[in-house]
């Protein structure tokens, strides 16, 4: 009988994959921790942590199972540190003649694994049974069409999945989409509740980091490391969302606020992009509870979340499929500037800047506002390059992998596609930042000026935005108020506005 190997990748920890419903004695599964997956960005210390600690655990339940599994610690002596070079060893070593491995979710693995297939006689490649749509569906659903529109995608994935509609294929509650419900401030009528956090002692694995001096950033409070491990913690906090944080979860999804990180959502991103629990797990439970408790939580709650994950989250990854690798190139506004460096210590006056870029150093989280509307629209307005950006956001979040990170961050937050993912870019002044938190009360600078002394600075580079970018923003119908409003501002005031944001653009460090 022929010997099978079979790779998982550190985000395919999926025990419900149908490679392990039953034990196969000719099969060994093999996982690895490698230093160079730890180097082509530098990652936050619970990002690395978060990842190593559910592999480990993963390995185990497959053990306990009664699988066989080979597992390469980062320090293992054996450990080549190469996924092709500890693959080919256990060959030799196992006398394997078929290679098996999961669709991976990124560009250069997806090359990396097709070369290693080649080496062996047999092969076979499996989907991952985690999406709700296979790679070339988003591609597939477009063809033929001017613009990928996230809304059309989003209506045929709720008919195709039976999500929230009825008999006949009408949305329930008389509407596809609850946007308009979702934009308020927080107004202290729901109560905040603290995030569901995980205590567990990681001391052993932060000293193994730091012997083999991989870089890392941000903190981490090591006797208390609070991601979820395994399924029954991701289950553990799929319940808490549910019962207490749906309520209000739409309502105030854009909200930001100093005193508290998380408010409502959910922070499932990170254990379902190590796919330990599915998007169908995930929005079934979800719609199930708010069928039990429609008397005390509305539609537009269970419909702005499902959107999020069966629509949004399904979407970018499609598009990171049909678009790459040209996506990672893309540079709409021929950017140069580097990233400010209070990128890495939160240290800069502008107080949304500060507490989004502190909670994030600190808790490795942002929410999807902080992450848009305060960080990537300072970075789109300040003229960063994109691949500066990408590489922060891909470093930063526990829940960064490039297919949902890089079309967030080059697409829909950077614009650097051109329009792509969304049909404008997402700019604001203080006025959104004022209208969505409570930051701009007690910030160093003043929310009400475009120029002069304390100035807001998202106020003169925003204007100062579309004045530079008119050759490629004035055609495009989405922004044409936005020149509309330019032309009523007198050519004094303008030119007071530039040249408040050029200074501000020639002091990024010190802002
Ligand atoms: C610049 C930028 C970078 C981002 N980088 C990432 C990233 O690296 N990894 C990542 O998972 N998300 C990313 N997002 C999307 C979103 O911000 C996060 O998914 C969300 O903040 C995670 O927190 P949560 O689980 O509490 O989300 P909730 O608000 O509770 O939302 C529920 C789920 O919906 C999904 N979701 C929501 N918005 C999006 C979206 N725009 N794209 C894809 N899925 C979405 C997530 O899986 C999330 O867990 C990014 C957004 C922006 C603007
Ligand atoms: S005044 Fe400007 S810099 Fe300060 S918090 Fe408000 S938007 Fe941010």
């Amino acid at each position: 009988m022929s010997k099978t190997l079979r790779l998982i990748l550190g985000d395919q920890l999926n025990t419900q994959h149908p490679w392990f419903a039953d034990k196969q004695k000719d099969v060994t599964y093999v996982m690895m921790e490698i230093i160079p997956e730890q180097l082509y960005v530098k990652h936050h210390i619970q990002k690395i942590i978060g990842f190593f600690l559910n592999m480990r655990h993963f390995a185990l339940s497959l053990k306990q199972q009664g699988h066989h599994v080979i597992y390469f610690y980062l320090d293992s002596a054996e450990n080549q540190q190469d996924f092709k070079e500890n693959l080919l060893w256990l060959k030799q070593k196992l006398s394997i003649k078929k290679f098996e491995y999961q669709l991976p979710d990124e560009v250069r693995l997806d090359e990396v694994l097709k070369e290693i297939q080649k080496e062996f006689k047999e092969s076979k490649v499996y989907d991952t049974y985690h999406f709700l749509t296979s790679r070339n569906e988003v591609k597939d659903f477009f063809r033929g069409k001017k613009q990928y529109l996230m809304e059309n995608f989003y209506r045929y994935m709720r008919k195709k999945h039976q999500i929230l509609v009825d008999d006949k294929q009408n949305p329930i509650g008389g509407q596809w989409n609850f946007d308009a419900e979702n934009r308020k401030k927080y107004d202290g009528k729901a109560p905040l509740k603290d995030a569901l956090l995980f205590k567990r002692d990681v001391t052993e694995l932060v000293a193994l980091l730091d012997k083999l001096q991989i870089p890392y950033f941000g903190g981490i409070n090591k006797k208390e490391y609070n991601y979820p491990v395994g399924r029954q913690e991701a289950f553990a906090l799929l319940d808490y969302f549910c019962q207490e944080l749906l309520p209000a979860f739409g309502t105030y999804e854009d909200a930001m606020l100093k005193e508290h990180v998380t408010l409502f959502h959910s922070r499932l991103s990170f254990i379902l992009n190590l796919k330990v629990i599915s998007p169908y797990e995930v929005v079934q439970q979800v719609v199930k509870y708010w069928e039990l408790h429609q008397n005390s939580i509305t539609i537009a709650q269970v419909e702005g979340f499902t959107r999020q994950v069966i629509g949004w989250r399904e979407y970018m990854r499609g598009i990171y499929w049909a678009e790459m690798p040209d996506f990672k190139e893309k540079n709409f506004f021929n950017y140069s500037t580097s990233l400010p460096t209070w990128f890495w210590d939160g240290k800069v006056k502008m107080n949304c800047l500060k507490h989004c870029i502190s909670n994030s150093l600190e808790h490795a989280y942002a929410h999807h506002i902080q992450r848009l509307m305060v960080i990537g629209n300072f970075t789109l307005l300040a003229g960063i390059h994109p691949s500066e950006v990408d590489n922060w956001f891909l470093g930063v979040y526990t829940d960064a992998v490039e297919w949902v990170q890089i079309t967030n961050t080059r697409g829909m937050s950077q614009f650097a596609d051109g329009g792509i993912v969304g049909s404008k870019p997402y700019v604001s002044s203080a006025n959104y930042i004022d209208k969505m938190s409570n930051y701009c009360k007690g910030c160093f600078y003043d929310k009400a000026k475009r120029h002069g002394n304390k100035a807001c600075p998202f106020n003169s580079l925003y204007w100062n935005f579309y004045i530079a970018h008119e050759d490629k923003l004035r055609s495009n119908q989405r922004v044409s108020m936005m020149y509309k409003l330019l032309e009523k501002i007198e050519p004094d005031e303008k030119e007071k506005i530039t040249e408040q944001a050029k200074k501000y653009l020639e002091n990024l460090n010190s802002l």
